[in-house]
């Protein structure tokens, strides 16, 4: 019998990946295929198709192993029924049943989630949150996505919407998040929010390396920050601590609200703050009631840019 293997399956708005994942959740081979989001989708489907059918040509032995094909894709969706709904970055499908039409041409069991449900999933099976019962897992790149996994399941809540952690507002008179909501912590934290605040800083006459690194306001980037935090800028301190302390005050909340067993963060702008993580930890008495806050790990994820794939092979192992 060869080893039991899932393919999973990661759907953005311009590419699909997917990967072959193993018992131990590691990633044994990958492809990737551009995908047209505002064509038909027929269309949009095949390409889906064409990034797994390219994993069966590099491994035809995978055609007996894979178990089933998870899929992690922009939201709304059904994770209950496998239905991408409407997505706005996804404007080729609407209400279609993908998880149905997958199984129907692979003949194995299909799942569909979004990344953050997925990815945390994958920490908790295979990844930091391994060990834990209850995880509370987040995602800071672009956004601020979470994932809630209680005993190795995702928390779903009554329709499915349940752990939008990242519109968990900290400050209501705050900026604007995406969503149309005040001061959730994606309006302060995720990697185009950070720039933003330095850009303001730039703005007001802070004098900083990371205008040179970025060459102009506009080029700002988080990794400029980042890249300038790292020799020594003083202003690129003042916005990631700053940024530490928005998370940290974020953080209380969810353990006053979850305290889980530990706190796995991953994307881009995690991999950035993760030598913050010893004082967010330490912070986290003065914006929780819970007096045991800073007992509670705070690590980072195991996956990084392959946590859409790790996490899509998990859906099938809940
Ligand atoms: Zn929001």
């Amino acid at each position: 019998m060869p080893e039991p293997m899932t393919i999973g399956v990661d759907i953005g708005g311009t590419k699909v990946a997917a990967g072959l994942v193993d018992a131990s959740g590691e990633i044994t081979n990958k492809s990737r295929v551009p995908i047209a989001a505002t064509g038909s989708a027929e269309a949009a489907l095949d390409c889906v198709k064409a990034a797994i059918d390219e994993i069966y040509a590099a491994v035809p032995e995978a055609r007996q192993a894979v178990s089933g094909i998870g899929i992690c894709a922009p939201g709304p969706l059904d994770p209950f029924t496998g239905v991408i709904l409407n997505p706005p970055n996804l404007p080729c499908w609407r209400n279609f049943p993908l998880a149905a039409e997958i199984t129907r041409s692979f003949g194995v069991p299909a799942r569909v989630d979004n990344d953050a449900n997925a990815a945390g999933l994958a920490e908790a099976i295979w990844g930091a949150g391994v060990g834990y019962t209850n995880v509370f897992f987040a995602i800071v790149g672009t956004g601020v996505g979470t994932g809630i996994v209680f005993d190795k399941k995702i928390y779903y809540g009554r329709t499915g919407c349940a752990a939008e952690g990242g519109h968990v507002t900290i400050d209501y008179r705050g900026p604007v998040c995406g969503c149309g909501k005040h001061g959730c912590i994606e309006a302060f934290a995720s990697g185009p929010n950070i720039a933003k605040r330095a850009r303001a800083k730039l703005a007001a006459g802070a004098k900083s390396s990371i205008l040179t690194l970025a060459g102009s306001t506009d080029a700002l980037r988080t990794e400029h920050v980042g890249e300038a935090y790292a020799a020594g800028d003083a202003l690129a301190a003042e916005v990631l601590t700053e940024t530490a302390e928005f998370l940290t005050i974020w953080l209380g909340t969810i353990v006053d609200l979850l305290e889980p067993d530990v706190m796995v963060i991953g994307g881009g702008v995690a991999e950035l703050m993760s030598t913050f993580f010893p004082r967010m930890s330490a912070g986290l008495s003065a914006w929780a009631i819970n007096k045991r806050a800073g007992e509670i790990p705070l690590v980072l994820a195991r996956y990084g840019n392959d946590a859409g794939i790790a996490g899509a092979a998990a859906l099938l192992k809940q």
